[in-house]
């Protein structure tokens, strides 16, 4: 399976953001390159992208559909040209409550609709100080047990404290948490690749990149600009 690398632009980015991104570099990669924009962009990027980069989204609805004003279901993103979605970013499970049942929920619509997924999970520095990191992702993880016709799950493992805040996990604190991913995705009969996010940039990469197991990066505010690609590049051996 090729390396992954997928930018987040969250909603930091413009039509611009999406004209300066050098889709060339992408095709002269092995690594596959994938970029989760805000649903506005979809067409625009589905556009400029083209094959060379895998379209993401950043959410989905619970809903499949029906009378929820505002809301974007699977079925709509998959007729719009996403291929993958990311489910479970740490700021969708805070800021907008996507808690286990909604997140398994959304798993199921992308299943329906024959997207793929970018899984997140993750712990807090309080759940991290108080020794909980395993117990955490284990029970983030628990919603994928059981699920099948999912083409394919890609887990993002994303400290939450490591999230935009220019302070990345330990190599070895990392190589411990993709290691148990691994293994529960294993017990779950689901075939993906685990990534890593949390302030990964051009200067941090090289050093996380050789992490045993890991199969690629999450990237946030690095994606919004080429970087991204020097990112991929030091996945590419
Ligand atoms: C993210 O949004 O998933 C992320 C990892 O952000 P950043 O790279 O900016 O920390």
């Amino acid at each position: 399976m090729k390396k992954l690398c997928v930018g987040n632009w969250k909603m930091n980015c413009n039509k611009k953001t999406i004209s300066d991104i050098d889709v060339a570099q992408a095709r002269l990669m092995s690594v596959e390159i994938g970029m989760a924009v805000p649903y506005v962009y979809i067409g625009a990027a589905r556009v400029a992208f083209g094959d060379a980069i895998v379209l993401c989204a950043q959410d989905c609805s619970q809903f499949k559909k029906g009378a929820y004003t505002g809301e974007v279901s699977a079925e709509m993103l998959k007729e719009s040209g996403v291929e993958r979605v990311v489910l479970g970013h740490s700021e969708r499970r805070s800021l907008f409550r996507d808690d286990s049942k909604v997140l398994a929920q959304k798993v199921a619509n992308c299943v329906e609709a024959s997207l793929d997924v970018v899984y997140c999970v993750g712990e807090t520095l309080e759940q991290r100080e108080s020794k909980r990191t395993i117990e955490v992702i284990t029970e983030q993880l628990s919603i994928l047990r059981g699920v099948r016709g999912l083409h394919a799950v890609d887990v993002a493992y994303e400290p939450v404290w490591a999230i935009g805040t220019g302070k990345s996990a330990t190599a070895e604190d990392i190589g411990v948490v993709v290691g148990r991913i691994k293994r529960d995705l294993e017990a779950f009969n689901l075939a993906g690749r685990v990534l890593y996010g949390g302030s990964v940039n051009k200067a941090c990469c090289k050093e996380l990149s050789v992490i045993e197991s890991l199969d690629g990066f999450l990237v946030g505010n690095a994606s919004l600009t080429n970087e991204l690609f020097e990112i991929a590049q030091s996945l590419d051996s």
